[in-house]
């Protein structure tokens, strides 16, 4: 995938790299145009969240890690934005909780399944559900081609995994009684609202804490990792994020000055 060359000195060197990986990944298939601009949408909320990890994104964090231990049958769904933004922290996250990995589009094109399959697979991950003739089954309370999934991953998931989803998708996992972990800069989408944990970080961001988390959990008591999940309320994360922008657009707004870049 080429690219241009990107001065390390730039105050967004690591931002444009991630739109150059996800460019390129137009070129391999794996991204579809639509995913372009939904990553736009999320550079958008990361602006103004200041571009950390803030201490409510942190608690979400562990609340999932603790809560995906937890499941007998956890599923990571991947689509083409997350495996080009961290296929190897999904392979990583999968094996540190014993969650299987599971393709699931929303435009299942010609060859896409298959690019983002060979993307995971170049990661290290040994299985990966959904691809193909293996999104047997149906699940009617989701629309569009999501709603094609494979009969041993999501079909019978407990806990699903879904960063970077539209909102139908998330609600109508819920409504079927599975708990849904999302990753979404957006505390006001639907998705976001939905979800029964969403950690409001960049994905890029969230994911390596997220399986270092998972490691440091995997020790700990059943009863000590279900204290964790019952500690953590949804509503309260989504309040603080929402409040950490405000504050930060407030702070700024007094200042009248202009952002200092990193
Ligand atoms: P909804 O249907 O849930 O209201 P939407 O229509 O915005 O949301 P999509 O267009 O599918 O849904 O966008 C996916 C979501 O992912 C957006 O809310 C966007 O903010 C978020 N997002 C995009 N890139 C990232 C990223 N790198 N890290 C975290 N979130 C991201």
């Amino acid at each position: 995938m080429g690219g241009t060359h990107v001065l390390d000195g730039h105050p967004r060197a690591e931002s444009i790299r991630i739109r150059e990986r996800l460019t390129g990944h137009v070129e391999t298939k794996v991204l579809a145009l639509a995913g372009l601009i939904a990553h736009g949408r999320g550079e958008a909320f990361d602006y103004i969240l200041g571009e950390e990890t803030t201490l409510s994104a942190m608690g979400a964090i562990t609340a999932a890690a603790a809560t995906m231990l937890l499941a007998e049958r956890p599923v990571l769904s991947v689509n083409g934005n997350v495996a080009a933004l961290c296929a190897k922290d999904l392979v990583e996250l999968a094996r540190a909780t014993g969650a299987r990995l599971e393709v699931n589009l929303f435009h299942r094109l010609p060859g896409r399944e298959e690019a983002i399959e060979r993307v995971l697979r170049e990661a290290g991950a040994e299985e990966v559900l959904g691809v193909g003739k293996a999104a047997s089954a149906r699940i009617e309370e989701v629309y569009s081609d999501r709603r094609r999934v494979d009969p041993r991953g999501i079909l019978v998931a407990d806990v699903v995994f879904v960063p970077l989803e539209d909102g139908d998708r998330t609600q109508g996992l819920v409504r079927m009684g599975k708990r849904v972990i999302t990753v979404d800069l957006n505390p006001l989408s639907r998705t976001a609202q939905a979800a029964t944990i969403t950690i409001v970080d960049n994905i890029v961001r969230a994911m390596p804490l997220l399986v270092s988390e998972a490691r440091r959990l995997r020790a700990s008591e059943r009863d000590e990792l279900e204290r964790a999940v019952s500690a953590y309320d949804n509503r309260a994360a989504l309040s603080a994020a929402i409040r950490t922008m405000e504050s930060r657009l407030h702070e700024l707004a007094d200042r009248g000055a202009p952002v200092r870049l990193r």
